[in-house]
């Protein structure tokens, strides 16, 4: 990878062994040549491995024998330029304990400088614009940097040699404080200032790695709830920063995994439960039983939490509702007008946005949420080469892939792409990728929904192929990608929406599926969704739909409190939509089961953002136990299964009239989907035999059903696959679009006729 410091590393370790000889990078990757006392030559290799720097990565170390030559000393050689030379750049890397120590270190050059890096930390993806990762292609290159800091820079032995954001406060960027309508504010300690206003409970916008932020003191229950007011984000939680892991544990339950994931280099946003005794203010997270937490990342974070003013932050992306993070100072100044109340920015220009990446930690590491800065612009290793292949994505939080050999490049989150902002990103993000990465498709994947703005886009490009791929389709052929799989398996992919191969809205999908293709061999029954878009906005209409699809006229008579608030004509038109199919398309979603779940239990009528009523469902159920779990039924259909809903329904309605608490009602929901689904999935291993399954889709991210589900399929003998580096829901989509994609195109070289068959394989 570029610029992690491997080079002089090798440098001084030859060097301290007495070594002669020479690194360099190639085409096959990096070489080195080394000459000496054998002891010495042997002690290099193991420290080699050992001693590596923390963000390089060594996959593989062959070793050759070479006549000896005459030379005395080891030396840094230039790359070897030309086809194929292929180095990663790097993502942005959390800073470093050295830094941290000397910008705290009153004696240092560089005491409470907020844009302190060296080789093992600073900024690298957000300030590149092209490749070779060198200073004049970054952000940096308008800052010459001062004899000192050059000399640094020059010295193979400094932690900062080849240190490409190099700075220090007479050559590098500095901070600068503004008012609201973006004119400077002449103080003598911009991050003084900003610390004060934040203490008088105002809102502050902060510039950081991959975009701003807007900060209040998350303790100030006043500020919190300004914040959330001009953000008009009635109930999205925000997350909080916290200046270390002992802080974090006064709001969150932190065990070994978290504080793993909390402080390493990616310094991701955790969603841990929350402790009942969290001093954070309600607006935070208004209903949820997790905050998504994290440590400070750049240098200006410690400085905000460097005099212990205060004990944790909201640091919300800076944007209004979903457009993507603003990065530019006068672009943040006119977005957030009327959102922050002051600006903490600086002249270090950002270059792409980048907005903080969100995950759950798990034995294994991370459970991918929304894959962004630290991660990317790392690839996702496969198992085979491929061809060079774009792919496009979905529509809601979406990201684009582009793939080739056996890397797959998966962008930093983009937003949903009906946001005309957010289009914008899309199309920067995928010239900008194919720039650094140099990679030139052939092929372009997108999704099969014809009303996407991916899929707009990619059906305008004329001279590449095209290869439309359906939604859940692709959840599992990602799934399997980053798994290294082959072959079939059974894939379960449940989300919201996707677009199905007969027109519908499918997303209660069991498949049995490949690169190349599947077969749908289950999935949730269709019911009508009265009002389509209206129906995901509003969850009680999706209640009202699959009440009157199974009770039909009924539903008035049903003895439910939240169904008197709505009145008596708007019930009769929805049923008569349902019952007649007027703007009522078919959908077999898992998400829309959730939404009308809860809308009927009363946990939530109404959402401000995508999947909040399935999120307050499965929170509702706390720490209620039960052994009772919902029936549902389960009926063959065309060779495969219809997962019905009417003896749930029932059973539900029942427990409400009994006055059975929702905890109850939510757990016994979770459980009887559970059931079902492994139920359906045994008799799809009868019918097929296989045995791997791969679980992937939006509804994955609901923990109850991904962990219990996980641990029944694997007690009934199934090898299962769940998604972890890249996310479940629709961030993962692009990935699997490329897969398959690839294996079409390979299909049908495969079955050419005039002997080219090999050309794309
Ligand atoms: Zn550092
Ligand atoms: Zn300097
Ligand atoms: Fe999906």
């Amino acid at each position: 990878m570029q610029g992690v410091g491997f080079r002089p590393f090798v440098f001084r370790l030859a060097e301290s062994r007495n070594l002669s000889g020479h690194i360099r990078n190639t085409a096959s990757g990096v070489t080195i040549e080394v000459q000496g006392e054998p002891s010495a030559v042997n002690d290099f290799l193991l420290h080699l491995g050992q001693e590596a720097p923390p963000l390089s990565r060594i996959t593989n170390i062959t070793t050759r024998e070479l006549p000896v030559v005459p030379e005395t000393e080891f030396s840094i050689l230039h790359s070897q330029g030309g086809e194929g030379v292929h180095t990663l750049i790097s993502p942005d890397v959390a800073l470093c304990a050295d830094c941290l120590r000397e910008m705290l270190e009153p004696a240092d050059r560089r005491y409470r400088y907020p844009f302190i890096n060296c080789t093992n930390c600073g900024p690298r993806f957000t300030i590149v614009r092209s490749i070779p990762y060198d200073r004049a292609q970054t952000s940096m290159a308008v800052f010459p940097m001062c004899p000192e800091c050059q000399a640094e820079y020059d010295d193979p032995h400094n932690r900062r040699f080849h240190a490409q954001p190099n700075a220090c406060w007479r050559c590098g960027p500095r901070l600068e404080l503004r008012d609201q309508a973006g004119t400077r504010i002449e103080c003598a300690d911009p991050m003084a200032g900003a610390l004060e206003k934040l203490q008088a409970g105002q809102v502050v916008a902060i510039k950081g790695l991959g975009g701003f932020h807007l900060a209040v003191d998350a303790l100030n229950p006043v500020a919190v709830r300004l914040l959330r007011e001009r953000k008009r984000r009635v109930e999205k939680p925000f997350a909080i920063m916290v200046p270390n892991t002992a802080a974090a544990e006064e709001f969150c339950v932190i065990d070994d995994a978290a504080r793993r994931v909390l402080e390493s280099v990616q310094r991701p946003i955790v969603l841990l439960p929350r402790l009942s005794s969290s001093p954070v203010a309600e607006d935070v997270a208004p209903g949820h039983r997790e905050l998504g937490i994290f440590l400070p990342y750049t240098p200006l974070h410690h400085l905000l939490f460097a005099q212990g003013k205060f004990s944790a932050l909201v640091m919300t992306s800076g944007n209004r509702s979903e457009e993507p993070i603003a990065i530019a100072n006068q672009e943040a100044v006119a977005r957030l007008r009327g959102l922050a109340d002051f600006f903490l920015v600086h002249n270090r220009e950002i270059l792409l946005r980048c907005d903080d990446s969100l995950v759950r930690a798990s034995a294994r590491g991370v459970r991918q949420v929304r894959r962004s800065r630290g991660y990317v612009p790392l690839p996702v290793f496969l198992k085979e080469e491929q061809p060079a292949i774009l792919a496009v994505g979905g529509e809601l939080k979406n990201t684009i892939c582009l793939m080739q050999g056996k890397q797959a490049f998966l962008s930093q989150h983009l937003g949903d792409l009906e946001n005309p902002e957010a289009y914008k990103f899309f199309l920067e993000a995928i010239q900008h990728l194919q720039n650094i990465l140099e990679i030139t498709p052939e092929v372009v994947a997108h999704d099969l929904h014809p009303a996407y703005f991916s899929t707009h886009w990619a059906r305008q490009q004329t001279a590449v192929r095209l290869v439309g791929v359906q939604h859940h389709h692709a959840h599992i052929a990602s799934c399997m990608a980053e798994n290294h799989l082959e072959g079939k398996v059974i894939g379960l992919a449940l989300d919201g929406t996707g677009y199905g191969t007969d027109g519908k809205i499918w997303g209660g999908e069991v498949l049995v599926a490949d690169y190349a293709g599947f077969e749908r061999a289950a999935h949730l029954e269709y019911v009508p969704m009265p009002g389509g878009e209206a129906a995901i906005r509003d969850p009680w209409r999706m209640a009202i739909g699959y009440l009157a699809h199974h009770f039909g006229e009924e539903v008035h008579q049903l003895p439910l409190p939240w169904l008197r608030k709505i009145s008596r004509r708007k019930i009769d038109t929805l049923v008569r939509m349902t019952r007649q199919h007027i703007n009522s398309p078919w959908t077999s979603s898992c998400g829309r089961l959730f939404d009308a779940v809860a809308a009927l239990t009363g946990i939530r009528q109404t959402v401000t953002y995508e999947a909040q009523a399935a999120v307050e469902l499965e929170a509702a159920m706390g720490d209620a136990t039960d052994h009772r779990a919902y029936p549902f039924a389960l009926d063959p259909s065309d060779g495969g299964w219809v997962i019905g809903t009417r003896p749930l329904w029932e059973t539900l309605l029942r427990d409400l009239d009994k006055g059975v608490p929702q905890s109850v009602i939510s757990l016994r929901f979770h459980q009887g989907l559970m059931d079902v689904l492994a139920e359906t999935v045994q008799l799809v291993r009868g019918r097929t035999g296989f045995d791997r399954v791969c679980l992937s889709g939006g509804t994955f991210l609901n923990k109850f059903l991904s962990t219990k589900l996980t641990s029944r399929l694997a007690s009934a003998g199934f090898a299962v696959y769940t998604q972890n580096e890249v996310p479940a829901g629709d961030g993962g989509l692009s990935l699997g679009q490329a897969m398959v994609a690839a294996a079409q195109v390979r299909g049908e070289a495969l079955l050419l006729p005039d002997g080219n068959a090999h050309a794309l394989a």
